[in-house]
């Protein structure tokens, strides 16, 4: 019953067909849910917001449509052009318009690339374990549950496996596949929910198709693209995200080390 718009609640058929017992127990539990929300009294919104940087943005407007939330509007500038301007009272922060932008110009505000990118070089500047480094990005949903929830169930997965967490794998952009590589890992995994249940609704396909591309950019670069893949995952299937990272390691093992052409 409940939709990505905060406060927003659906039921019965404005879901899909369904029979009347069955609408009459999701009216309940909107009922439920609106009430419980207007108990609150109030709407408390954290400021993790994207923030435009609008000597950069080109009006390409791209954001404005990849927004879930559709928080980016393009505004009218003084000399006729149009800049992208985020809503902060409907952004989520969840960082797919970063991903959108081809010239950089969003970025959260509470997770910068620069920050990003010194993150996955920390991440990869250590390796006291004997087998070859794999950074796993995972999205703070299903992505990085899956990977708690494996070491709830008492799961080990490889030492070897370093995992980087971002808000929602449609932040990913190539240039993180990159870094990763040249900061010396062996593969990278991007881990998120199912397309069909991403949290920000197209954030995980947006990350599969980024994937694709980075693949092909690593072919350009000799490097082979298997080294690179994309899991989708909901929250309690902690034994796959260990299955693909013990394969990961043993494929990465075979391939030998990367060669930066
Ligand atoms: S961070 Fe997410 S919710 Fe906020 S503007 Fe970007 S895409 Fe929209
Ligand atoms: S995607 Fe980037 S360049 Fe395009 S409108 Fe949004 S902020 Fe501007």
């Amino acid at each position: 019953t409940e939709t990505m718009r905060r406060g927003v609640f659906i039921c019965g058929g404005a879901t899909f067909p369904k029979d009347a017992p069955t609408s009459s127990l999701h009216a309940h539990s909107a009922a439920i849910k609106t009430a419980k929300f207007l108990m609150k009294g109030k709407i408390v919104k954290d400021l993790k917001v994207a923030v435009v940087n609008e000597d950069y943005c080109g009006d390409c407007e791209f954001c404005p449509v990849t927004c879930p939330y559709g928080a980016i509007s393009l505004m009218p500038k003084d000399n006729g052009h149009f800049v992208a301007r985020v809503s902060e009272l409907l952004c989520e922060g969840c960082g797919v318009c970063v991903g959108s932008c081809p010239v950089g110009a969003i970025e959260l505000s509470h997770l910068k690339n620069s920050q990003i990118l010194a993150q996955i070089r920390a991440l990869l500047s250590v390796n006291e374990a004997s087998k070859p480094l794999i950074l796993a990005i995972c999205c703070s949903e299903c992505g990085h549950a899956a990977v708690d929830s494996s070491g709830m169930a008492m799961m080990n997965y490889p030492a070897n496996v370093r995992i980087l967490k971002v808000p929602c794998t449609g932040i990913l952009q190539v240039q993180h596949v990159l870094e990763a590589f040249k900061a010396g890992a062996q593969g990278v995994m991007v881990i998120g929910c199912k397309p069909e249940g991403c949290h920000y609704g197209t954030g995980a396909q947006k990350a599969q198709r980024k994937v694709e591309l980075a693949k092909k950019l690593l072919s350009e670069y000799g490097i082979e693209p298997e080294r690179l893949e994309m899991l989708n995952l909901v929250y309690i299937e902690g034994d796959q995200f260990v299955e693909a990272a013990k394969k990961m390691t043993e494929k990465v093992e075979t391939l030998g080390l990367v060669k930066l052409a």
